[in-house]
């Protein structure tokens, strides 16, 4: 029996949130009506001209950083031709052989080390327009009545990020992806939503016996718009080349669409080769050389990495991996984190009052005053339950204060309550010595009577301690 690696690379598309499109001075929005948001460029009429979008470019520099690319000294923007009716111009303005960030790697965390996943590269380019397809099932090509298409996403920038093949296992991938989809929006370039189409992922997949060096033929997965059929889509396709090698078949290469709903895969078209979109260089741009200064100052701008910072999490604070990582999911949880132990709560309590409480009842960090909430989270052991709930879940109210509901802390200090068990060991003499005789039930009158007394704030424990302590006599 051959055991089968697989060799997984991403490609992933990242659409960029700036106020206008890559070319021109249309409004880079979603949800507008359709075709609204077009001019003679990104419509492509006879002579119009093409206008970089600079903030694209520098956040494609910073996002080039983050990934520990070479940014270029030199860098074109390519024709790729192709014929699309989503494509007015019939070429895509993109980038070839050289692209503005190069060669980098991006570390992965995990429990037992960490992954590491080369990048080939990340290229800026304008994305196609938006073709719906109506009268057909789920929206597909296939049995359509018509096509419809929406200008207002063409001309829109995209970054295209590409991995090394370096991903053997599906869930790999999920994870890599979850990672780069948070760096992207911490660094603030794009809202990175899989489902919304501004995150795309493409995945090459193939596999080889163990042991073997060269790759197989590959194939392309397209457009998978969530994590979990990222990771579904790519299980399916190893089973089937596993398969297909087995029954001692071969890989062709081309392109597949995978069907959540059926867990099939279907064939789009037989994958491309760079020549048939005979490349070359888009003669209305001159090449984009970034001020030497420019790289160097997005480079100083870059906010902490999220690996980084969940390595940090670990060693400074003491939190097991898993509570790390559960942090490290949000940077506004992660600063109020830092705010509680900053203010005297304790690292793994204010861990576990965030992942849960604080979760469950749909509190936003950022509204939350940390300084009233670690004295909250320093009470947790003497306020009762539903106190404790009450006080968390208001706590990112404006003007939350934690006294009134420390009011409710159960007295857990024996000197406190000394006198008055003492007090009320006097006041009952009988039950004392039926107590002291045998009856052992009497214990639960006299906690009652220090409850009552103190309108339920005693800590029931520290009462029946000092109780037993005094009836031994
Ligand atoms: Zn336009």
């Amino acid at each position: 029996m051959t055991e089968w690696q697989p060799v997984i690379g991403l490609e992933i598309h990242v659409q960029l949130k700036t106020r206008t499109k890559m070319f021109c001075r249309c409004e880079n929005i979603r949800g507008a009506d359709e075709n609204t948001r077009t001019c003679p460029v990104c419509l492509a009429h006879p002579g119009a001209l093409p206008v970089p979008n600079g903030q694209a470019i520098e956040w494609t520099i910073l996002l080039g950083h983050a990934l520990g690319c070479t940014i270029a000294e030199r860098s074109l923007f390519h024709r790729k031709n192709y014929f699309y009716p989503d494509l007015p111009k019939g070429y895509q303005i993109s980038q070839y052989d050289k692209p503005l960030c190069e060669g980098g790697r991006f570390l992965v965390p995990r429990e037992d080390g960490q992954l590491e996943v080369g990048i080939v590269r990340a290229h800026l380019e304008e994305d196609a327009a938006k073709t719906v397809h109506v009268g057909g099932a789920a929206g597909r090509i296939q049995g359509a009545e018509t096509s419809l298409v929406d200008f207002n996403r063409g001309g829109t920038p995209l970054v295209e990020i590409v991995t090394e093949p370096d991903l053997h296992v599906a869930e790999d991938a999920r994870t890599f992806l979850q990672l780069l989809r948070q760096t992207v929006v911490e660094l603030g370039i794009s809202d990175a939503e899989m489902e919304k189409g501004s995150l795309r992922c493409d995945a090459n997949v193939s596999v080889r016996p163990a042991g073997e060096t060269g790759l197989r033929t590959k194939t392309e997965l397209k457009n998978m718009n969530s994590f979990t059929f990222v990771t579904r889509g790519i299980e399916a396709e190893l089973e089937r080349q596993i398969s297909l090698y087995e029954a001692g078949g071969e890989v062709e290469q081309e392109t597949l669409h995978f069907d959540p709903q059926s867990g099939q895969l279907s064939s789009l078209r037989s994958k491309e080769e760079a020549h048939d979109y005979r490349y070359f260089p888009e003669p209305d741009l001159v090449a984009i050389e970034p001020d030497a200064a420019l790289v160097g100052e997005l480079a100083s701008q870059l906010p902490e990495h999220p690996a980084t910072r969940l390595r940090r999490l670990e060693e400074t604070f003491g939190l097991s991996f898993y509570d790390a990582q559960v942090l490290n999911g949000s940077r506004p949880t992660v600063e109020l984190f830092e705010a509680l132990v900053e203010a005297g709560a304790e690292a793994k309590a204010s861990a576990n009052v965030l992942q849960n409480q604080l979760s469950a009842a749909a509190v936003d960090p950022a509204t939350v005053n940390a300084a009233e909430l670690a004295e909250v989270i320093g009470a947790r052991d003497t306020l009762p339950r539903e106190t404790f709930a009450t006080a968390i879940g208001k706590s990112g109210d404006a003007g939350f204060k934690a006294a009134p509901y420390l009011e409710d802390a159960a007295v857990s200090d024996a000197d406190e309550l000394e006198p008055l068990v003492d007090a009320i060991l006097e006041a009952n003499p009988d039950q004392v010595s039926a107590y002291r005789g045998g009856k052992d039930g009497l214990l639960g009158f006299f906690v009652g009577q220090v409850m009552k007394e103190t309108q339920g704030k005693a800590d029931p424990r520290v009462v029946n301690e000092l109780l037993r302590e005094k009836l031994k006599d």
